[in-house]
């Protein structure tokens, strides 16, 4: 057989999964290869096992999807780049490289902020190649255009959605992901500022309006994605896109709710959902009976309007835990009381619920020294496994509130999980990052199938 002279990086093609022309780097000091997947899933065929993924074959261009198949031959721990070991599936399929070709095994792997979509190792190029490390293209180079001839991109089509991203910053990640994850899926996007928007309430023709004068009309989806700040702005603004005929992934109203501390822990309270013994009360004389009812310090105190773990503090001792009561109730803050879930040792987990679904979870353990997990205050995030109890408890969580879309946070106590809190514009950063997930493109796969289910 003749060997391949082969560079530092070339074009190769993986016909079986439908991949004409991808850029690979070529490592020998890698021993296995990679291929750049996400969406991946399995199944089983006449007794054999395959993956079933997807993939952007072209660098730097989210548009291009192409749907593969592989046969599975295997499941390997891999070390990252980053250092941290994976499973990965290893598939097996042939590669063609100049005029050879032969079966190569290949790990899938989200290789997204990678340089390249495919890297090939040591072990696939065997006895097959001859290496030149320091040229590039010895089987010839392409131009992107020509590239993208190649694969059938997926054309904006006619049931294409008009969706608006309801939010205030384009440059967050959550809101660059959605766009990014609209536009791929073929629908029209357009970011829209809550605080550029304006209405006319007259209930024969409601109308929303944005800067200079436009009308915003034939509007499919809303995906409102409202600060804290803006909570009351924004949902008036999506109540009106709702009036208008939109479909709005969450309600104003579910948002609202779950914005109000007190009511959102009223609601899961009548909904039988488990959180933290909690109390609340206005008045000064009653700050001993609160901290007997949530059975005395360790306690925490929570600021109603606080955010990001900010204004929630641990109270050690039944006197430390009065003052600090009384000297929010000073401030005419409204507080709640909660018991102090101990055995969490400083670790909360964030379900991501999507239309009943929980679609990932991460671990979030709080900085040394620190109970609260938040990722803002340096706690660090991992994977996790839920439980089916956990599992259950984040989805009726997010239903008790009407959110479609929910970061619920729940901690495990003694007596089984609880929730804390329930978020309505959770970020995907940290989820996306850890779960390996295309969780925006979830998100905009809800908003597909919930308008298919209006219409019919
Ligand atoms: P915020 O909305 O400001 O994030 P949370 O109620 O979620 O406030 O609390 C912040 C963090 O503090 C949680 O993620 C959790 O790690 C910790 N925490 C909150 N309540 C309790 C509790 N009752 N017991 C133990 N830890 C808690």
């Amino acid at each position: 057989m003749k060997k391949v002279v082969i560079g530092k990086e070339e074009w190769c093609s993986l016909p079986e999964l439908g991949l004409p022309t991808i850029k690979a780097r070529i490592d020998s000091g890698a021993k296995t290869s990679s291929l750049h997947a996400f969406n991946i899933n399995t199944f089983e065929k006449d007794g054999k096992k395959y993956a079933h993924f997807d993939i952007h074959p072209v660098q730097g261009n989210r548009k291009i999807i192409q749907s593969c198949r592989g046969l599975i031959v295997d499941k390997r721990s891999v070390k990252s780049s980053s250092g941290d070991k994976e499973q990965r599936l290893v598939i097996r399929t042939p590669i063609v490289m100049g005029d050879e070709s032969w079966n190569i095994e290949i790990t899938l792997t989200n290789r997204d902020s990678m340089g390249y979509r495919m890297l090939i190792g040591r072990e696939a190029m065997a006895g097959r190649t001859l290496i030149d490390p320091d040229a590039s293209f010895c089987l010839g180079n392409i131009e992107e255009e020509e590239i993208i001839k190649h694969y059938n991109i997926v054309p904006a089509s006619n049931n294409g959605l008009k969706i608006l991203l309801l939010a205030s910053n384009p440059d967050l990640y959550s809101n660059k992901r959605l766009m990014e994850a609209g536009e791929e899926r073929g629908h029209e996007m357009r970011f829209v500022n809550i605080s550029q928007c304006y209405m006319n309430i007259s209930s024969a023709n409601p109308e929303v309006h944005y800067r200079g004068g436009e009308l915003l009309e034939d509007v499919d989806a809303v995906i409102p994605r409202i600060k804290p700040k803006m909570t009351f702005y924004g949902c008036a603004i999506t109540r009106q896109f709702s009036s208008i005929g939109a479909y709005c992934l969450n309600s104003s109203l579910a948002i609202a709710r779950s914005r109000d501390k007190l009511r959102s822990l009223q609601e899961l309270s009548n909904k039988k959902i488990p959180m933290p013994t909690t109390g609340f009360a206005n008045s000064p004389v009653d700050t001993k009976e609160i901290i007997k009812m949530v059975n005395g310090a360790p306690l925490v105190v929570k600021l109603l309007e606080g955010t990001q773990g900010r204004g929630v503090v641990l109270a050690e001792t039944n006197k430390a835990a009065e003052s600090v009561i009384n000297a929010f109730k000073s401030l005419n803050a409204n507080i709640l009381v909660q018991e102090f879930i101990k055995e969490a040792n400083g670790e909360d987990i964030r379900c991501f619920v999507i239309d009943g679904k929980v679609v990932g979870a991460i671990q979030r353990k709080a900085a040394a020294g620190e109970f609260r997990a938040n990722l803002h205050l340096g706690g660090t995030a991992s994977t996790v496994r839920i439980t089916a109890k956990e599992r259950k408890v984040a989805i009726s969580a997010a239903k008790a509130m009407g959110l479609v879309v929910a970061g619920v946070d729940i901690i495990r106590s003694k007596g089984g999980p609880k929730v804390l809190e329930i978020n309505s514009s959770p970020g995907l950063e940290g989820i996306e990052d850890i779960t390996e997930k295309d969780i925006a493109g979830l998100m905009i796969q809800a908003i597909e199938r919930n308008i298919q289910k209006k219409k019919r």
